[in-house]
């Protein structure tokens, strides 16, 4: 079932939206070289705890850390850990989540640790601009199958990460509808004044192929180049779209 939320709820939405977004200011703020990934995840553990909310990503379905911080060949899903300690030109995907009142936000960005390589700085680029054309579809009248479209075209020919997908956010962190990164123009359920959406990018430089890592979370590109991950929560409404995760 796809929920829509009425104007009560929104209010309560925006205040987690917000911690969500400040949260991944803060993570964005300590990824610098010679941290680790563990104190990054630490910085924005403490200031969701600050602000009366609670890490949306933590414990959940057993993940370990409150937000997933992944480095250069990951994609998603990592782990933040001691062991991983930036160094300048990698690029970090950072996904965090706050719940707040009985809702969540979700939000992702790829940070640059000093300068990157040209062809990094593009993907990064291309992904977050995907990222906007994905959500100027996200409208009434149109369809999820509008905003995948929209950055596959944008996108193309870097490889979509096809696995993983946008989704519903409301009480729970993933909720109905799913939102491909891909695929035909006009198809998937209607667009809808009330929804609340995570349109999420995640784009590799090269191929789109992935690999499980054994820890049974991180997920890597399967040829080992790097991959880009932009995320903002969005509210459909009957005028243009809201970015409740802008700052
Ligand atoms: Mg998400």
């Amino acid at each position: 079932m796809i929920n829509l939320r009425t104007q009560r709820e929104i209010i309560k939405l925006k205040d987690a939206t917000r911690i969500s977004a400040e949260a991944l200011r803060v993570a964005g703020e300590a990824c610098k070289a010679g941290v680790t990934t563990w104190e990054v995840d630490k910085v924005v553990e403490k200031f969701i705890v600050s602000q009366g909310a609670e890490p949306s990503f933590l414990n959940y379905q057993g993940f370990p850390a409150s937000s997933c911080i992944s480095v250069n060949d990951t994609i998603i899903h990592g782990i933040p850990s001691k062991n991983i300690v930036l160094k300048d030109g990698d690029i970090v995907s950072v996904d965090v989540g706050a719940k707040y009142n009985g809702y969540h936000g979700d939000n992702a960005f790829t940070f640059k640790v000093g300068d990157v390589s040209k062809d990094v700085e593009q993907l990064l680029e291309t992904t977050e601009k995907a990222l906007y054309c994905g959500i100027a579809q996200a409208v009434v009248g149109n369809r999820i199958g509008d905003i995948s479209h929209a950055i596959e075209e944008a996108v193309t020919p870097y490889g979509i990460v096809k696995e993983f997908v946008g989704h519903g956010v409301g009480k729970n962190l993933h909720e109905e509808p799913e939102i491909p990164n891909f695929g035909p123009a006009g198809r998937g359920p209607r667009l809808m004044a009330g929804m609340v959406i995570a349109i999420e990018p995640m784009i590799n430089q090269a191929s789109g192929g992935i690999k499980h890592c054994p820890d049974g979370w991180t997920i890597k590109t399967a040829d080992g180049k790097p991959s880009a991950h932009f995320e903002h929560t969005v509210l459909i409404t009957q005028n243009e779209p809201v970015i409740l995760t802008k700052l």
